[in-house]
């Protein structure tokens, strides 16, 4: 059952901000399909909530020459619904394509998604790659955050209480790269994460010339493997840079325990499917 709770309904942003500003104890509901089950499991103790559901200004997808930035109310199921996000960022075009059920997809917000800070959030490692930037609002103003800098431990980030996600944004990826995700999970749908990969690879004339990975549900927050980017920026790519790279990357991992998978598979997969989606990247860009 769930526990009593107060819900005010803004209907524009400015009231949104409005209503959080001052109250630490006030938090945001977009799409509700973290708070529900987190409140009727107990793992929620707030219980003086903001809906997002009538900010429709929040939900929109948008286009300035290569900048593509997507409103925080906007949900998997408009992601999937747009035309251009499979060439735009196709990992994330991946990633709300296996994500969950339909259900749940309709509802799901991509400010929810990146806000709830899980280490399984699917669109994280995705949005990663792409050198995604977030905007956090706030009555007193906005500012930029880079994604890779969100994040500050397991379900902690640098958004304030009294801030808002507003919107997520990212450069298209150059002509030639290939930008891949992989979601490894007990069933196809419906589960959640035990190891997700995802890999951007920009070339020219042979060589390496960006290179970007991102790892989910290995540590306590979905993370970029830096060391494992640095050993392929600048080089062409072959089986034994690769397997490299997924060993540094494996090895920045640090998985736990849970009733989904043992830590030591996680650590063998984020190895095997990092190798496996650099090699697929690279085979599509040289
Ligand atoms: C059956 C089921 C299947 C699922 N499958 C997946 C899956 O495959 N992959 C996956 O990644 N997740 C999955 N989830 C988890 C969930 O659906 C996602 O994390 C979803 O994106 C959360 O978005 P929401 O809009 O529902 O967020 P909410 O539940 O409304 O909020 C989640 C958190 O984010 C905060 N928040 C929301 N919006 C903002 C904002 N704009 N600014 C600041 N804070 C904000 C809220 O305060 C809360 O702390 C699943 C959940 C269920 C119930």
């Amino acid at each position: 059952m769930l526990p009593p709770f107060d819900l005010s309904q803004p209907q524009s942003l400015a009231d949104a901000l409005q209503a959080l500003a001052g109250k630490g104890d006030t938090r945001p509901l977009a799409g509700a399909t973290n708070l529900v089950p987190d409140l009727r499991g107990k793992r929620e103790t707030c219980r003086d909530f903001v809906s997002l559901d009538g900010v429709n200004e929040l939900r929109y997808i948008k286009r300035d020459g290569d900048r593509v930035t997507l409103g925080a109310r906007t949900t998997m199921a408009d992601i999937l619904d747009d035309s251009g996000i499979r060439t735009d960022a196709p990992a994330l075009y991946a990633a709300a394509e296996i994500f969950a059920g339909r259900m749940v997809r309709t509802a799901a917000t991509i400010g929810g998604n990146v806000c709830c800070g899980s280490p399984s959030a699917d669109t994280v490692p995705a949005l990663l790659t792409v050198d995604a930037e977030v905007t956090l609002s706030s009555v007193s103003g906005q500012r930029t955050v880079a994604l890779d800098e969100f994040y500050i431990d397991y379900k902690k980030s640098v958004l304030r209480s009294d801030e808002l996600l507003t919107s997520v944004s990212w450069n298209v990826p150059p002509q030639n790269s290939a930008n891949l995700f992989y979601k490894l999970a007990r069933r196809k749908g419906d589960a959640i994460t035990v190891t997700g990969v995802a890999v951007m690879i920009a070339a020219e004339d042979g060589v390496c010339t960006r290179a970007r990975i991102a790892l989910g549900s290995v540590a306590p927050t979905v993370f970029r493997a830096s060391a494992a980017e640095d050993l392929l920026a600048g080089k062409a790519l072959d089986e034994a840079i690769i397997e490299q790279a997924a060993r540094a990357a494996a090895d920045q991992c640090a998985p736990i325990d849970d009733i989904r998978a043992s830590a030591d598979y996680r650590l063998q997969t984020a190895f095997s499917l990092t190798r496996r989606l650099l090699t697929q990247a690279w085979k599509q860009v040289s």
